[in-house]
Order: C-alpha cells, then structure tokens, then sequence
C-alpha cells in the first residue's frame, strides 16, 4: 500500500488527541460509539464475525436491524402509529422519491423555498410532478432575501388542498431554523437532515419526515425515514418496489441488501441519543452551544455578522462573515491550525460556518468563540 498524503499539521486540541470537527456533514459522531464500531468491524457481539462481513438475513443481523428500529422509536420518541424506515440512501435519495408515492396526478404539493436544499427538493419534485401530471408550488422565496430567514406565520401562499406541503426544519447551509412548526392544512412533511433528533419533533401536526444520518444519526449513505402510518395508507402502490416506502416498511428495511453497517453505527446512535435524554435534552444542549458562538457574534461590534435574522437562527448550522472575503479565508486557515476543521462556508452562502451537531462536544465551542474573540482583537 502506498502512503496516504500527510494532513498539514495543526495542534490536536481535543483530550483524545482527534480535532473539534465543525464539518456540515458527514460530521463528528461520540467517541464511545466510534470505539464500539472499531470493536463490531473485528467481532460483532462475539460471533467472530464482523458486522459489515454478517449475512442481512442472518439471526446475528436480524437483533442489529431490530434493535437500531426500536432504538430509533425510545430515542426520538416515534409513535406506536408510526412506520421507522432505515433506507439506503440520502436524503436527497428521499426528496426524489417523495412526490412519487404522495403527489396524485392533478394534484399539487407546496414547497416553501428556505435555502438549497429546498432549492433541490423543489427542482427534483417539479422533474417527478412532470411525469406523473402533478404540480409543485413554491409557497416562499426565500431567494428574494438571499435566505436570511424562513417565513413567519401566514406568509405562505399555500394551495387548498394540497397533497402535502414539505418544508426543511433547519437550513444547514444558511443557517436558518423555523423556530414553530409551519401552520397548514396540508399534510406536513419535514426534511429534518440537519436537526433530527435534536429538537423534539410535534407529531400531531407531521405525516412523514426524513433525513440523511451524517449529521445528527452517524454515517452517510443511510436515511432515516419516519411516516405516519395511515398517510402512508394513501401512497402510490403502483411504485417499482425500491422506490416505495410502504414496501421498504413492510420489509422491515431490508428489501435488498441493506447498508448494514450504517444500521448498526445508526443503532448505536439511537442508543447514545437516548442516554442524553432524547430531542429535548438535545435541544437543551444545542441552544447552550450555539449561543457561545451568537455571543461572540454579536459582541463583536459588527466584526462578525450573522447570516441569518436572530430570531430564526439555527442550533446546529451557525454561519457568519467577516468584514472581508479575505479575512473569511485567514480566519478559517487560523482555526485549522490550532485544530478547529471544516469551518468554510457553504460554497453558496461564503464566509465562516460553524456545524455543531448533537455530538459535537461543547469544548469545541468554547475554544471557538474564544478564538473568535481574540481573532477579531488582533485584526479590527
Ligand atoms: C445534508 C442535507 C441534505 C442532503 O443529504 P444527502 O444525504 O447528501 O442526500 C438534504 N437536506 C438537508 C437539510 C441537508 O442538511
């Protein structure tokens, strides 16, 4: 084998000698989870085998696959009347399949335009209503205020009778959160990539919702998808069978070969999710450790802008300017090398932007905005 490229060294501030990871994803996941994965790659549970080398039908996989769905539901309190879906897959992978099974011919689902992956969504549902004679409206654009914020109450134009209408709870690229669950009529639909899990969820008023794991949940190429079971009653059953949630649920998320690794690694996840204490505990957590860094914003004497409008500002994504491009890119080079990584921007939004999911560690946080201090002392 041939040398891997050395990383450019930086110091290791963390007192496990890794880094503070303040990558959008795939991001940073708990120390004790990664050792237990190391340990499950060697020998799962003591069968001598290894969990990406066990058969998906196997009775060792069978307790993995069942304890990462019931997890899931202790975890992020999934109602009995909900379906849990582990799907290959992210969330795009989602965003495509969902005007297919929930968006009849002639009918039309709403999508409020928040930031770019909503921006997708809308171009990936508008591709799927052209072929099944269905229409997306737009509700918001968010583009017209270069996304800043989301919209308040009553500023959606939505359709009556909408088939559904789907909105992202977090933006993870400008850094924006509905603080309430939008108010509709329309059977609510939730990309909640960059917040699942770590804000509670009101279930009365979602049908369905579904994320990528590589932010809060653990690794990628594996979705989470929680639906509603009588909105999943309505969906299209005329689907070829990878494209339908109700068969991946009948299926108990094994329909073909599953990701079997990221079910485990998302297993685990849900049980280390539990031990915090849940979405609420997490939520908890999440305002304490943004609000270190929106301290350091807005003490800044305008050194630091925020992106995004205060009173809609994300827990997880938090995205910021210097006063020049320039200063931007020596703050993040700075950073980097007293062990602060993947602090650049969106390549869409520019400037600085600090991802802090549920397992990024507070520490990181403090040594952030205290650098932030003293960046902004030694250059304004
Ligand atoms: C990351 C992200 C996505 C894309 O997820 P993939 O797993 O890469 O498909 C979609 N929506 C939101 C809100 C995201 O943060």
């Amino acid at each position: 084998m041939t040398a891997a490229p050395a990383m450019t060294s930086c110091t290791r501030p963390t007192p496990s000698g890794r880094v503070y990871n303040f990558s959008a994803g795939p991001a940073g996941m708990p120390e004790p989870v990664l050792r237990q994965l190391q340990e499950d790659l060697w020998d799962l549970r003591g069968s001598g085998i290894g969990i990406m080398e066990h058969s998906h039908r196997g009775t060792v996989y069978d307790a993995i696959n069942a304890e990462a769905h019931e997890w899931c539901r202790k975890a992020g309190r999934v109602p009995a009347d909900w379906e849990v879906i582990l799907m290959p897959g992210g969330a795009t992978v989602q965003q495509a399949y969902l005007p297919f099974n929930f968006l009849p011919a002639g009918r039309t689902a709403d999508y409020p335009d928040t930031g770019i992956w909503t921006t997708k969504a809308i171009s990936e549902g508008r591709k799927a209503a052209a072929m099944l004679g269905a229409h997306i409206h737009v509700a918001f654009e968010g583009s017209r205020l270069k996304y800043t914020r989301v919209p308040k109450d009553g500023e959606m134009s939505q359709t009556p009778n909408a088939a559904y209408l789907h909105y992202c709870s977090n933006n993870t690229v400008f850094g924006t959160r509905y603080p309430t669950t939008p108010v509709t009529t329309a059977p609510l639909v939730c990309d909640a990539s960059s917040e699942y899990f770590a804000r509670p969820v009101d279930w009365s008023r979602h049908v369905m919702l579904y994320g990528g794991g590589q932010k809060n949940l653990g690794p990628s190429g594996i979705s989470l998808v929680l639906v509603q079971k009588d909105f999943l009653a309505t969906a299209n059953p005329a689907l070829p069978t990878m494209m339908s949630f109700a068969a991946h649920a009948a299926g108990e998320s094994r329909l073909n070969t599953p990701p079997t690794f990221g079910v485990h690694a998302m297993g685990l996840m849900f049980r280390w999710i539990a031990a915090q204490g849940g979405p609420e505990a997490l939520e908890r957590a999440a305002i304490d450790k943004s609000g270190l860094l929106y301290d350091a914003i807005d003490s800044s004497n305008g050194f630091y802008t925020g992106l995004a409008e205060r009173w809609c500002r994300s827990f997880m994504n938090v995205s910021f300017r210097l006063p020049t491009p320039e200063l931007d890119a020596r703050f993040v080079k700075e950073a980097a090398a007293q062990g602060m990584d993947g602090l650049t921007g969106h390549r869409d939004a520019g400037g600085v932007r600090a991802s802090i999911y549920s397992a990024f560690p507070r520490e990181g946080c403090v040594a952030l905005a205290q650098f932030m201090r003293d960046f902004a002392g030694r250059t304004s």
